[in-house]
């Protein structure tokens, strides 16, 4: 293990657990029989008001015929409901945008009660858009940001979001941005254009200083994985804001990456608790056992995070 424990970039709070401290209490244990010593927790807050406003039947039937030869080989149950009973599925979508809520303040809560081990990142909020997102933040001790450009129909280089960059970027706030496809409807090409990490770039080149993390590697789909990884790895190259977390993405193409372009802002990320049936220490030994130097995997692990967290005075 590296010495003081690993550094995961990229946690949710807990299922169960609706009382933060308790949620808290939890993800620490898990953290703990990991080696994990500090996380990044990650608020979630997709709307359904928005939801329902861009998503009916008839946009799901769309965008599954403009794939359909993409989709004609796939076995995801899910997806055979979105295409043969796109009304249920949209039920079934806005049950779980419900389930997966994790509101930015009980992030907060929890990052407050876990004596520093827990760092707190806030959801972009499309109800109340990006001046009602900064003024909720300011001044408060979050870690940064992060937009879901699937969840909340928002690509990172509109110009409405410049003040809220503008204000993360002079406050030293880091910008985590979706990247890749989505589970659902969100697996469709259509509706996850919006989180290809080429939409990031103006953002990196306008905001120097403002620091962003790539998360999943442009590589998140069931479907296609690795959907957006070369667009992911042109952006680490070319700008030194840019960095990307391993959340999701197939040991396969962490190595390539490795290969492609050094390991020096890879940050490892477990997604946990949201890839089911799996725990922190799965994800750590995935690194472990990756045919890749050990430097690269301490530095995935530990020396990264470590490294950018400092220079963020956060560590
Ligand atoms: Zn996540």
């Amino acid at each position: 293990m590296a010495e003081g424990g690993y550094i995961d970039f990229h946690v949710h709070l807990p299922w169960r657990e609706h009382d933060p401290r308790e949620a808290a209490r939890r993800l620490l244990a898990e953290m703990d029989s990991a080696g994990v010593e500090r996380a990044v927790v990650i608020a979630v807050e997709p709307s359904l008001k928005l939801f329902k406003e861009r998503v009916n039947a008839e946009t799901i039937r769309k965008a599954a015929a403009d794939a359909l030869d993409y989709l004609v080989y796939m076995r995801i149950p899910r997806l055979r409901r979105i295409l043969f009973s796109p009304e249920e599925s949209l039920n079934e979508h806005e049950r779980i945008l419900v389930e997966h809520t994790r509101r930015s303040e009980d992030v907060l809560e929890a990052a407050e009660a876990s004596g520093g081990r827990l760092l707190a990142v806030a959801s972009y909020n499309p109800e109340l858009g990006p001046i009602g997102t900064l003024e909720r933040i300011k001044g408060k001790r979050y870690l940064g940001v992060k937009l879901y450009p699937t969840l909340h129909f928002c690509t990172p280089n509109e110009k409405r979001l410049r003040p809220l960059l503008d204000y993360m970027e002079s406050e030293g706030l880091i910008l985590i941005v979706h990247t890749g496809c989505d589970p659902g409807i969100w697996e469709l090409p259509d509706l996850c254009s919006g989180a290809r990490p080429s939409s990031l770039e103006p953002v990196a080149r306008r905001h120097r200083d403002l620091v962003i993390v790539v998360a999943h590697l442009g590589s998140y789909s069931a479907l296609k994985p690795g959907i957006y990884f070369d667009e992911a790895l042109r952006l680490i190259e070319r700008y030194d804001n840019v960095y990307a977390d391993t959340s999701a993405v197939d040991s396969f193409l962490v190595e390539l990456a490795v290969e492609r372009v050094g390991y020096d802002k890879l940050l490892f990320g477990s997604d946990y608790p949201y890839v089911t049936g799996l725990t922190i220490a799965d994800f750590v030994e995935s690194i472990l056992r990756m045919n890749i130097e050990w430097r690269a995997k301490m530095a995935i692990l530990r020396w990264n995070a470590e490294r950018l967290l400092k220079r963020l005075g956060r560590l």
